[in-house]
């Protein structure tokens, strides 16, 4: 066997892209290009991050606070409305805090958001009966932002340091 980029023999093949390479060559071609597609998956992680952490927003911003006389809900709901604002990202911890703290209409404009903003499939969310056409025609002014600034966040250190000092939330 002969490695496809200088044609030397090889005892021990690397595959990448159908074809097989020595080590020094799949080093030296192949790992930039693997490095590449990781940075652009990390990449995508992130924007897919930031973006929710702005539906959460959204929602929380939406939310009639009204009936809620739960101290620690009066205080979380802005808190993460204004962590967002700062440009930080939520944690998995603080996200699952919001999705408790949802109701039907939350999770409508939640699933909605999701669509508008590219993440999610309208498709799956009208089969398993969580949007109807109606909610998926509901033209807000803040979606419509959502949805055009999506591709404009920039990832700033200080948004991807959120993620990894994560907030301690207890109920
Ligand atoms: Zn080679």
């Amino acid at each position: 066997m002969n490695c496809s980029c200088c044609n030397r023999h090889i005892k021990h093949p690397y595959h990448w892209d159908g074809k097989v390479y020595g080590k020094q060559c799949w080093i030296k071609h192949c790992l930039p290009e693997l490095e590449a597609i990781r940075a652009q998956q990390d990449d995508e992680r992130l924007q897919k991050r930031i973006i929710t952490s702005r539906i959460y927003q959204e929602v929380f911003k939406q939310k009639k606070v009204r009936g809620i006389k739960n101290e620690f809900k009066l205080k979380f709901i802005p808190s993460i409305i204004n962590q967002v604002k700062k440009g930080r990202m939520l944690s998995n911890k603080q996200m699952d805090l919001c999705s408790r703290m949802f109701n039907d209409k939350d999770y409508r404009l939640y699933f909605t958001l999701r669509v508008q903003s590219g993440l999610d499939d309208p498709v799956t969310h009208l089969m398993n009966g969580q949007l109807t056409p109606d909610d998926l025609e509901i033209t807000n002014e803040e979606a419509a932002k959502l949805v055009i600034t999506y591709r404009e966040i920039p990832a700033t250190p200080e948004a991807i340091g959120s993620t990894i000092n994560e907030h301690e939330w207890s109920l």
